[in-house]
């Protein structure tokens, strides 16, 4: 199993009215993962997700400066991230720090953390390492209308680091 640094990592959970408490991968699958970007700072995403007006969470939140991680819920729960219930149910989801218009958020420590953490993920519940299973929210079908993580983000560079991380286990 890939190991994630937990001196890297805090739980800040999100408040209860935003995600949907399940016992996974027993109630669901688990086979995706989703990668977004914030539009906004690591701390705005984080105290968004515990709002209680908010409707939306993910499972972790990576910063831009230096990797550090947030988790908001548990893997078990569905978070409220996709716009589209299916892929809720189904997928973890890994925000990131930033704007999709300006790639200068998108740093070298965030990359390698989100891939350790992704890695780390794709072994824990057997999810394939390829793009048909991390995917961008712009990939996610209709009814969702989101695009990020916009044309900056560097897939070629995220899968790679992936791949190498999910061979240490
Ligand atoms: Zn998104």
């Amino acid at each position: 199993m890939a190991i994630i640094d937990y001196s890297n990592f805090v739980y800040l959970p999100a408040n209860s009215n935003n995600y949907t408490v399940a016992n996974r991968p027993y109630s669901n699958v688990i086979d995706k993962v989703v990668i977004h970007v914030a539009q906004g700072s690591w701390s705005s995403a984080v105290n968004w997700f515990q709002n209680p007006y908010s409707g939306v969470t993910a499972h972790y939140t990576v910063r831009s400066s230096d990797g550090f991680v947030a988790q908001s819920i548990r893997e078990k729960d569905i978070a409220w991230h996709a716009g589209n219930w299916y892929y809720n149910q189904t997928s973890i989801a890994i925000e990131h720090e930033g704007y999709v218009a300006d790639p200068k958020w998108f740093t070298e420590a965030m990359y390698d953390s989100s891939a350790r953490l992704t890695a780390y993920l794709c072994n824990k519940y057997l999810i394939p390492t390829d793009r048909a299973h991390i995917v961008g929210h712009v990939e996610v079908p209709y009814p969702n209308d989101h695009y990020d993580p916009g044309h900056y983000w560097n897939w070629e560079k995220y899968m790679d680091y992936i791949l190498y991380y999910a061979a240490l286990a």
